[in-house]
């Protein structure tokens, strides 16, 4: 049947006053997408309003990128509601557009020799029959499911998040991963990741921790690492606070990129999850058209600041298939680290790093301030003003 035929046969089964049935809750109208209140409903509800496709968020938005069906086979897409409201109607350029709707550069970035599915070689750092990610001293990463709130194109994890049937991390994976870190005494943190933890409804979180409080009492430090604070900020609920209390979660690191990301609810929820006493973090990632600036990074790490957060790790991007296009050159990374520090407020900057290929990995990347070059300390401020303190000389002290 061509798309007329059918067109024709759906009205006429309308006029005769079939119900129709609806099967998604998604906003198809851009005056009734800006009239939402995403504090109306419930966060779970709001999930069933996410747009999966470029097609549909088109009838929201204008200039969206056409691209094929088969670049959801790499990744799937998906938005929510309070996403699309930030997103601006006409530019494609928009830095929020830019982080979640798919682009034809995809298709590039997946044919390049140097991308890779598990650039940061991941799967090899996993315990067997566990999600947990053990790299580290004393530390280790949990990954607790699959799902996000909204998929970021980027993404490092796009090897194991979305397409969730193929790749879930089932009850048996859970079980195992809290195993693991109950019969390690060395391991004093564990970071829960993923996909989302936060995504798990407050019950579920609720055991999770508490197994892991209760289980590996050796374990001084838990933490949270979400984006869903800043894609669904009505997630953050006094229910949830009161579950990041009870278990003494000290920190919930999110991942803003760019300040238009900053809303009042977001701050206003925010505050909800400091006064359950957990620390604040942030960790970004430097993206090629969209925070690649310096008068971006310091807006964007002072409004972190000004909410009670603190910026912590600013990632180079990884080569994931689908994501290389995002990538910023090493002397580009550095300047933008010149332009920084020095110019904010020190608690502002975070640590630039890049995450090395294949396990190696994370490592800083700040420029030389204080050097030993031909038998002198050189000393340059973040000004460009230079001193000598050659009294820091191997040697020269009394
Ligand atoms: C980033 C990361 C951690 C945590 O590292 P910190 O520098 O302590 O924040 C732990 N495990 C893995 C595999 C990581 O990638
Ligand atoms: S929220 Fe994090 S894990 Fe999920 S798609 Fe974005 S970057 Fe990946």
């Amino acid at each position: 049947m061509n798309i007329v035929a059918a067109q024709v046969r759906q009205r006429s089964s309308e006029a005769d006053g079939e119900p129709r049935i609806i099967k998604s809750r998604k906003f198809y109208d851009r005056d009734a997408l800006m009239a939402y209140d995403p504090e109306s409903e419930d966060w779970q509800k709001q999930l069933a309003r996410r747009y999966d496709t470029h097609f549909e968020i088109a009838h929201v938005l204008n200039n969206v990128e056409d691209v094929p069906m088969s670049t959801y086979d790499t990744f799937d897409m998906k938005v929510t509601p309070y996403l699309a409201q930030l997103m601006d109607r006409d530019d494609p350029n928009c830095p929020i557009r830019l982080q979640y709707l798919p682009s034809m550069k995809e298709s590039l970035s997946v044919q390049m020799a140097h991308t890779l599915a598990d650039e940061l070689g991941e799967a090899e750092d996993t315990v067997p029959g566990t999600s947990v990610v053990h790299r580290y001293p004393r530390r280790v990463l949990f990954l607790t499911t699959t799902q996000c709130g909204s998929f970021c194109r980027y993404c490092t994890r796009s090897r194991i998040v979305s397409h969730s049937g193929e790749r879930a991390i089932g009850r048996a994976d859970l079980d195992a991963s809290i195993a693991y870190i109950a019969g390690n005494a060395e391991i004093d943190d564990v970071l829960l990741s993923g996909g989302d933890p936060l995504l798990f409804p407050d019950r579920k979180l609720d055991q999770l921790l508490g197994r892991i409080r209760c289980e590996a009492p050796h374990v001084k430090f838990l933490r949270i690492g979400s984006r869903l604070p800043v894609q669904l900020p009505t997630r953050i609920t006094p229910e949830l606070c009161a579950v990041i209390e009870k278990h003494d979660v000290q920190m919930v690191n999110i991942h803003i990129n760019h300040s238009k990301e900053i809303t009042p609810l977001l701050r206003s929820r925010l505050k909800m999850l400091r006064k359950a006493g957990t620390m604040l973090g942030n960790q970004s990632v430097l993206l090629k058209g969209i925070n690649d600036d310096v008068r971006v990074l310091r807006d964007l790490f002072m409004d972190c600041v000004a909410m009670g957060v603190r910026p912590y790790y600013l990632y180079q991007n990884d080569q994931t298939l689908q994501g290389a296009h995002f990538t910023v050159p090493l002397s580009r990374m550095l300047e933008l680290y010149e332009g920084v520090r020095g110019w904010i407020s020190g608690p502002a900057v975070p640590t630039f790093v890049v995450d090395g290929l294949g396990g190696l990995g994370k490592m800083p990347v700040i420029p030389s301030y204080v050097e030993e070059r031909e038998g002198h300390i050189e000393c340059r401020n973040y000004r460009q003003e230079r001193v000598r303190m050659d009294y820091l000389l191997d040697g020269a002290q009394i």
